[in-house]
């Protein structure tokens, strides 16, 4: 076959191919809502949105005032919304291309574990259990395994000025709202997939060697149970203005108002709550706020920064920040002014 018509058969098929399925990625947002991985599936919508009403309504005591909070215009139609929105469409697209590379990656990881195992470590008998509780286990590890490595990240995010310059565009929202969850620069996005890679690879890889068992794509890729419970407990809330502390829970679980304090400009907040499903990872690097039960004024955003399209967003991390800016050395600042002893 001559060339030009090998080459115009390869775009035909495979051009055309990667075009739809990048278009399929675009369109992937609109079906987040049908999604139970995804926190935006209607399912957990519903639920954060009944308990967003109760909220309002033990305030307000008018139905008709509660909507009007919950569907406040000056928030859902806020510039810094529509960054959210171009955001969410423009990870999608990425998103596509990270998850092949997770899929992939976490298999040969996994095989990489178990093979490395295999050859260091001698098994005597492998774990007798059942497949039920193997799942069980296996969710609970998994889930605690990058809770912690969420948190992890997220900390290096604020603490290392180089990394600050890019989560400084999830910072920079000025209202809250369930997408600004997917408004994060890129790099940022692809350093959640890697880590993802390396947590999920990991645990299963040491799962699949003790157990001698291989866990099924689902028990590994499908909805952990813990997610969802996490995810119908209000983890919209976090981005939302609805202010929904769990009490003295909050020194087990993260909730909403908590890292609605971490969104905040005020100085006492600078790196508080970096936690996403436990607070345990807060309390043992001294980041833990407690918040009150009665809403507390908070300003969000970052001084100085506003992105208020898609362009100002992806091209912040060329700028340096101001305001709270290279926070290593405002927090070596604090800790001197607050404890010079330590
Ligand atoms: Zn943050
Ligand atoms: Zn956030």
């Amino acid at each position: 076959m001559p060339f030009s018509k090998l080459a115009i058969e390869s775009l035909l098929t495979n051009g055309f191919g990667f075009l739809s399925q990048t278009f399929g990625s675009l369109m992937a947002p609109f079906y987040y809502i049908f999604d139970p991985t995804k926190r935006l599936f209607f399912l957990y919508l519903l639920v954060s949105g009944i308990v967003a009403f109760a909220v309002v309504f033990v305030k307000t005591k008018t139905v008709d005032s509660v909507f009007k909070t919950l569907f406040n215009r000056r928030v859902w139609l806020h510039p810094s919304s529509k960054t959210d929105m171009q955001l969410l469409f423009f990870n999608s697209v990425l998103r596509f291309v990270i998850f092949l590379l997770v899929f992939q990656g976490s298999l040969s990881l996994t095989k990489a574990v178990v093979r490395l195992l295999n050859q260091y470590v001698e098994l005597q008998s492998p774990w007798q259990l059942s497949y039920g509780s193997m799942v069980a286990i296996y969710s609970v590890v998994s889930f605690v395994a990058l809770d912690f490595s969420r948190f992890l990240q997220h900390y290096l995010f604020h603490k290392v000025p180089f990394l600050w310059r890019f989560h400084k565009v999830h910072h920079s929202a000025e209202v809250l709202t369930p997408i600004t969850l997917y408004r994060t620069h890129p790099v940022e996005s692809l350093v959640s997939g890697v880590r993802r890679i390396a947590v999920v690879g990991l645990v299963s890889g040491v799962f699949v060697f003790y157990t001698q068992s291989l866990i099924g794509a689902y028990a590994i890729f499908g909805v952990n149970a813990f997610d969802f419970v996490f995810n119908i407990f209000g983890s919209n809330l976090r981005h939302s203005h609805i202010w929904l502390s769990f009490g003295p829970i909050n020194h087990l679980f993260v909730s909403p108002a908590q890292h609605q304090i971490h969104h905040s400009r005020a100085l006492r907040h600078r790196d508080k709550n970096f936690g996403f499903a436990f607070s345990v990872w807060d309390k043992l690097f001294g980041s833990f706020h407690q918040v009150r039960f009665k809403k507390e004024f908070v300003i969000f955003g970052v001084q100085g920064e506003t992105h208020r399209s898609l362009r100002q967003a992806l091209m912040a991390p060329r700028t340096k920040p101001t305001g709270v800016a290279n926070p290593i050395k405002v927090r070596i600042r604090d800790n001197i002014a607050v404890d010079p002893g330590a």
